[in-house]
């Protein structure tokens, strides 16, 4: 009976959501003309200590200063990511939309406000035991995919900040953050409903909130990845207050 409460919960919380939001624009591929050079990928310094490394603050400075990569030239803000340090759960997405190249914050945007109100449905938030990070930390035009080299220059970014941050679970958002972190190319889909591991981090994929923006039938098994979610975190002691 409180496992149906908090399905009908859930879903109401999706109501109102409609099905345009985070499209993305139909991206012209410029693959033909000539790229300029690249600017050399991020490296960590290997002179700086490692405290400074992992540090949350300076790993928020270094990005936000960031030209690794083209996607610096077009972007408004960097979006370093935000939340609490240790927290329970971090969410990773693919990159910043129009709304966060223009607050300098990660999921600020329609998609972002589901997914606030799908961590709150089982106990979870950015304020209280969550961070909330992305793949590339620049906004790729037009909302298409990041390209490879973007992804190479920026990932070292949001390794460090795992590392600095120690999450106890990391929940990846979609195609994109799947793809990148656990350098896997299966179907969503195969890689949905068990946990992955990341440097012994047990990571969980769930479809990225604009997908349940578009779609109304991925709102029923999105449910079903967080209650899997807070059953492993509960495993792990950590007690969830239910919506
Ligand atoms: N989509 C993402 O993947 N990340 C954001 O921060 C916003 C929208």
């Amino acid at each position: 009976m409180a496992k149906q409460q908090s399905l009908i919960n859930f879903l109401k919380i999706m109501e109102g959501y409609t099905k345009d939001g985070y499209l993305k624009d139909n991206l012209v591929s410029n693959s033909e003309e000539e790229a300029p050079p690249l600017p050399l990928a991020y490296m960590l310094d290997e002179d700086e200590a490692p405290e400074e490394q992992y540090s949350l603050n300076n790993i928020a400075g270094e990005i936000n200063s960031c030209d690794a990569c083209s996607l610096s030239i077009t972007r408004n803000r960097a979006v370093a990511g935000e939340g609490v340090n240790n927290p329970l759960l971090m969410v990773i997405g693919e990159g910043p939309g129009a709304d966060e190249d223009k607050s300098g914050r990660p999921f600020v945007g329609r998609a972002g406000q589901l997914l606030d109100k799908m961590l709150i449905s089982i106990g979870l938030s950015r304020e209280e035991n969550c961070f909330i990070a992305n793949i590339v930390k620049c906004r790729p035009p037009l909302n298409r995919d990041p390209l490879e080299d973007e992804v190479t220059s920026c990932l070292p970014f949001l390794k460090r900040q795992i590392t600095a941050l120690n999450p106890k679970i990391i929940l990846l958002a979609g195609r994109v953050a799947a793809k990148n972190l656990l350098n896997v190319s299966s179907a969503l889909k195969d890689l949905r409903g068990s946990f992955h591991d990341y440097l012994g981090i047990p990571v969980l994929v769930t479809f990225h909130p604009s997908a349940l923006l578009r779609d109304d039938s991925l709102k029923r098994p999105a449910w079903e990845d967080l209650k899997i979610l807070k059953a492993k975190l509960e495993d792990m002691g950590h007690k969830l207050a239910l919506l």
